[in-house]
């Protein structure tokens, strides 16, 4: 019984002091993990944060864009002097937005901003801030305005903004986001301009954006970077093949008219792919045959319908030249800006149509030139090629959303004029309901025959339009007047 006890307790006592040493293994192999955990995750720290090496970029390698160029030469020059504009007590925009589709220069620009002024630059991408370790997006935004306030002047460049910057959605955004939007925000609020750093940000889609973002004194200016249209094309080819030798076969003009829809960066591609194949076969210079199979090239490997064929252009102009011409014939409140046939996002041209005055209360008569304004579209291509695309179909909707809701609600129809008939309506009768429905179909069938008449009466006007934008692409408000100085405003059929 001793004897056994004394064994087990020694046995006892060997295994405590086994497991006791097997407790300090483990948390000897716990603390190295962590260690190795914390190593590979990435630590924010102003010191190691260092500014990209300097940039070159000038004014003169961005092409195109002014509108965008206007808009930041105001920030060089405060870059350059900003003694000048503190002491006359000047506020300088602390944060820039650029916007547009990528690929036409967003990036470029900023750097531009940069290498002008002679500023330091540090870029990052707002998706990388995103990050799964809470905290460290939060921090990561501290470090990098705190390392850009130590090189000043400096520029921040953010890319892909709505990264962060996305709408806070009610359920479920996620909290990590959340905490380095804010921190975005506070450094925004708090970098005082004499500092001297400026914040340049840019996102395809600033619709998505959160609203704190845009709020005054944030990101204080807003410049919109378009794809590039005929004449920014002719201006990007030149600037990538300024260092490239071209055979005198070579035409500019003729690449840029078969790249409409193509990006600055697809350009550049082009040019690229160009100088290769020529290199490739040891010639001295780029012909237009090394140009034509660089196009090919780089448009197989794009998503097929960012361009458009001939015919499919010619329809689009005509379609295009249709609103255009009607909204100039027929609209007594609002004026063609620009019309384009330059495709983008879901459109393949478009009318920009403003409103020459705040309109509150909606006319018969004005939603009845709205709606021959906005088949007037589908009316070109039927008059003008003798049939017609899907590419009407947002025209459609929008034609049929308004159409209903004169009826429906507004009482416009012709015997409904007293009452509203809408959907949620459960006490109307069978023939009502009939009623209604032919009410609106007949508000949008006379609307369309109306719009053919007109462009049937105005047919060489129309050709003009359309002929003018297969050349140029885009047409501004000038032009339009220019090419229908002979048309005036026709006298709509009333359509009751
Ligand atoms: P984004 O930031 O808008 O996505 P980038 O600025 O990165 O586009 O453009 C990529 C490249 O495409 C640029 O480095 C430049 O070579 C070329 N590029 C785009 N737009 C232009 C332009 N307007 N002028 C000259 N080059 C351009
Ligand atoms: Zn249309």
């Amino acid at each position: 019984m001793e004897y056994l006890s004394a064994f087990w307790t020694g046995v006892t006592h060997a295994l405590a002091a086994f497991l006791q040493n097997l407790g300090v293994v483990l948390i000897l192999l716990l603390i190295a993990v962590m260690v190795m955990v914390l190593r590979t995750m990435p630590r924010p720290s102003s010191r190691r944060l260092k500014p990209d090496a300097k940039s070159h970029v000038t004014w003169d390698q961005v092409a195109g864009l002014d509108e965008a160029k206007d808009e930041l030469a105001e920030v060089v020059e405060f870059l350059r002097d900003p003694a000048r504009f503190a002491k006359l007590g000047a506020r300088v925009p602390k944060g820039v937005l650029l916007y547009g589709p990528p690929g036409t220069g967003k990036t470029l620009l900023a750097k531009a901003v940069a290498g002008e002024s002679g500023s330091a630059f540090f870029s990052v991408s707002a998706s990388s801030f995103v990050e799964m370790y809470s905290g460290v997006g939060a921090s990561r935004i501290r470090a990098l305005f705190k390392a850009a306030r130590k090189h000043a002047p400096a520029i921040i460049f953010i890319d892909e903004l709505d990264a962060v910057g996305q709408v806070r959605a009610a359920s479920g955004m996620n909290r990590e986001q959340d905490q380095t939007l804010n921190q975005l925000l506070v450094e925004l609020d708090g970098f005082e301009t004499k500092h001297d750093v400026i914040l340049i940000a840019s996102t395809n889609r600033v619709d998505a954006l959160d609203p704190a973002l845009l709020r005054p004194g944030r990101f204080d200016r807003q410049a919109f970077v378009p794809p590039p249209d005929l004449a920014a094309r002719i201006a990007i080819l030149k600037v990538h093949t300024r260092v490239k030798p071209l055979a005198p076969d070579v035409d500019l003009s003729i690449v840029a008219r078969s790249t409409a829809g193509l990006s600055g960066a697809d350009l550049e591609n082009i040019c690229n792919e160009a100088a290769i194949r020529a290199a490739r076969d040891r010639r001295k210079t780029i012909s237009a045959l090394d140009f034509d199979d660089a196009l090919e090239r780089v448009l197989a490997g794009l998503q097929t319908g960012r361009t458009m064929s001939d015919p499919e252009k010619l329809s689009v102009a005509y379609h295009e030249a249709g609103h255009a011409l009607l909204a100039h014939l027929v609209s007594r409140l609002s004026t063609v800006h620009k019309v384009t046939i330059i495709p983008r996002g879901g459109a393949l041209g478009y009318n920009l149509v403003l409103p020459t005055a705040e309109r509150v209360l909606a006319r018969r008569d004005d939603l009845i030139s709205d709606l021959i304004m906005i088949l007037g579209g589908r009316a070109a291509e039927q008059v003008a090629l003798g049939t017609i695309s899907n590419g009407a179909a947002g025209d459609l909707q929008k034609v049929t959303e308004i159409a209903r809701a004169m009826v429906f609600d507004w009482g416009m129809g012709e015997s409904v004029t007293t009452r509203t008939v809408s959907a949620d309506n459960f006490g109307l009768s069978e023939e009502t309901k009939r009623l209604r429905d032919s009410e609106q179909t007949k508000l949008c069938d006379e609307a369309y025959d109306e719009a053919v008449r007109l462009i049937s009466a105005h047919r060489e006007a129309l050709d003009r339009l359309a002929e003018r934008l297969l050349e140029r692409e885009t047409l501004d408000r000038e032009d339009i007047l220019t090419i229908l100085h002979d048309v005036t405003s026709a006298q709509v059929t009333p359509s009751s």
